[in-house]
């Protein structure tokens, strides 16, 4: 838990048990919607409402402690923030597999000799195993 509350500290936000909650909920499952981040941390308390989880959500979002990853017509997920990555969002199970930024991005980066703050590259499609169904 400890880390969790060094990364909202480092990033300018209380570290409450809320906060702590979701994110271990997020970090537990990778890429992750807002209705079962509500579930896993009601667990623990019972008494928080959804407002309040979407509350802290946003200005852990805003703060750069994670990422919103826009689903095409369904909700959001999120991420803790980690390394530049790409996304490859299967439109048929929703699962998101995060996969590395590619020698060409890099290249045109350097070509261009530009900073890069933060990406957001989403591809949609269908997963492997979704094809075999
Ligand atoms: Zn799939
Ligand atoms: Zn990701």
């Amino acid at each position: 838990m400890k880390n969790y509350i060094t990364l909202l500290k480092e990033n300018d936000l209380k570290a409450t048990i809320q906060r702590t909650s979701i994110l271990k909920s997020i970090d537990q499952a990778g890429h992750i919607n807002i209705d079962a981040i509500y579930e896993d941390v009601k667990e623990l308390h019972p008494t928080i409402s959804l407002a309040t989880v979407y509350k802290n959500i946003i200005s852990m979002k805003t703060n750069h402690v994670i990422i919103e990853v826009p689903m095409n017509g369904e909700k959001a997920k999120y991420e803790l923030k980690k390394e530049e990555h790409i996304h490859l969002i299967c439109q048929k199970c929703g699962k998101i597999k995060d996969t590395k930024i590619t020698k060409q991005i890099q290249q045109a980066l350097i070509v261009d000799n530009f900073k890069l703050n933060h990406s957001q590259i989403n591809l949609y499609g269908v997963c492997s195993s979704c094809q075999e169904r």
